[in-house]
């Protein structure tokens, strides 16, 4: 049954276009309002002379059904593609050479990564008690305090910059890392609760992140987004900036910039917020002015993502994984690349590879500071170098993202906590989007059905059932 109420979704990235597809779904009046031109926010794909390239993610973790059901629903399940078998294997560098990262418990034991006494340090693992401290540590003190130092040096902080382009010293286990640290909590240890949580994990329907299948769409990671836009037709609102948001007697006025400029107002019953952080407190500051001074603590480091393609005459090495990253330690003017042409087809034209390469992040902030054609440069000399690249790419893009990932840093907690309590003050304004309940592409979709029932408890409660 259509229901006369109306909401709002803020961003048409994969948080509020998947939100605003199941809400519609459920027969709710949804409009969805993004200041760009064009939907998928981080999304973002780009074909030039043969080349496809994704600025934003590459591709996501299959980690819930939800993402196959959301690409079937607007016919997109027929263009999702997986990863093949060689983007299993991933190198870290250390000493100017890449090494295999070990996947297994054998691969560990002959991993030239490791000294033997830090070998014997992650075999000790099960034998680390828990940490009285649990809820205020970073990532990196966890990691050393179960794994010891080389794990968190040579494995740990090198995820992390692939992931969060972060600080393990400073991203809070427990906010950014919530499985791992619930391991601790639950089993008393990492190891053991890998065995014991796979059992579980079996009765549900979520997939680990370890084991859970690579994806990509055919034609780029943005035509996901705008599938979804597609089939939501003229609720979606491009070009549309949200200014403020402000109490009436009845529920919420959004105003907004049409496209031509011009200003213009809507009155609705819910808003589903998925812009990023400091955008939402700008956004509610009238509401509640308590939220800017939470949410503007988020940190959002800049990324440069950078696209080469080269004849595979130049490369001397053999592509034979997902890429590489970089520990800290080994101090390049990168954080790691992608070999794009391995892992998905069509990324690159026949003789051709591409490589996605990403500097920056928290560890190099200074390249807010350069010029691009110098961030270019350093990034490309050093990649070259760990390659053994010769000549100049054939192909060349890059995009600055100035603002690129909220870091779930130590002290999120009374962020998230906040963020609750606005709701909780506030019946009838959500706050989603990838600063809460996760980062990863398959977050903001487990989190659009989270948020999509909330809104439908929120309605049933005050406006009784709506189907
Ligand atoms: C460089 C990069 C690489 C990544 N790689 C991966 C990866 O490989 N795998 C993975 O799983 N994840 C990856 N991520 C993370 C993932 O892509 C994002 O977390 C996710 O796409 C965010 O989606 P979202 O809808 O929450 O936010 P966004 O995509 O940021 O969308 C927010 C939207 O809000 C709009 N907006 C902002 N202000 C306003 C306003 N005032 N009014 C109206 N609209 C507004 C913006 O235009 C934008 O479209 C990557 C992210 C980046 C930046």
């Amino acid at each position: 049954m259509k229901s006369e109420k109306k909401i709002a979704v803020f961003g048409a990235g994969i948080s509020g276009l998947a939100t605003a597809h199941w809400l519609t779904q459920k027969g709710y009046d949804v409009t969805v309002f993004d200041s760009a031109g064009k939907a998928g926010g981080s999304m973002q794909t780009v074909f030039e002379e043969g080349y496809l390239v994704d600025f934003g993610p590459n591709s996501g973790l299959e980690t819930t059904p939800l993402i196959a059901k959301l690409a079937e629903d607007v016919g997109m399940k027929n263009e999702m593609i997986y990863a093949n078998e060689q983007a299993n294997k991933r190198y870290i560098l250390k000493n100017e050479k890449l090494l295999p990262l070990p996947t297994g418990p054998g691969a560990l034991l002959k991993s030239s990564i490791f000294t033997i006494g830090g070998k014997f340090r992650v075999a000790f693992e099960p034998f680390v008690g828990k940490s009285d401290d649990g809820y205020y540590q970073s990532l990196y003190s966890f990691v050393e305090r179960r794994l010891g130092k080389q794990f968190a040096d040579y494995v740990i902080d090198p995820f992390v910059s692939g992931v969060y382009a972060g600080d393990p010293n400073k991203l809070s286990v427990q906010s950014a890392f919530p499985k791992v640290f619930a391991l601790e909590q639950k089993y008393g240890g990492l190891i053991k609760g890998m065995i014991k949580g796979a059992k579980e994990r079996k009765k549900s329907s979520e997939t680990s992140k370890q084991s859970a299948k690579m994806f990509a769409f055919k034609n780029g990671m943005q035509s996901f987004p705008e599938a979804i836009a597609k089939s939501l037709g003229n609720k979606v609102k491009l070009s549309s900036k949200v200014v403020k948001v402000i109490d009436v007697d009845y529920g919420k006025r959004i105003l907004y910039d049409n496209p031509d400029g011009s200003h213009a107002e809507l009155e609705v019953d819910v808003i589903v917020s998925t812009i990023p952080a400091s955008s939402t407190a700008e956004l509610f500051d009238e509401i509640d002015n308590n939220l800017p001074p939470k949410l503007n603590q988020i940190v959002y480091p800049p990324v440069m993502v950078i696209y080469a393609g080269y004849d595979f005459s130049q490369i001397k090495r053999k592509l034979d994984g997902f890429g590489f990253l970089i520990p800290s330690k080994e101090q390049k003017n990168f954080l790691g690349a992608i070999w794009s042409s391995t892992i998905f087809p069509n990324r690159a034209p026949d003789g051709k590879a591409s490589f996605t390469i990403f500097t920056g992040g928290i560890r190099n902030q200074k390249i807010l500071k350069q010029t691009e054609d110098e961030t270019i440069a350093y990034a490309l000399k050093d990649f070259k170098e760990v390659m053994g690249i010769s000549g100049e790419p054939e192909y060349l893009s890059f995009k600055l993202w100035p603002k690129a990932i909220p870091q779930y840093n130590l002290g999120y907690i009374e962020i998230e906590k906040y963020c609750d309590e606005f709701e909780t003050k506030n019946p009838g304004l959500f706050l989603s989007g990838n600063f809460r309940g996760g980062i990863s592409v398959g977050d903001c979709v487990k989190n659009s059905e989270l948020v999509t029932n909330k809104v439908i408890d929120y309605m049933n409660n005050k406006y009784g059932a709506n189907e």
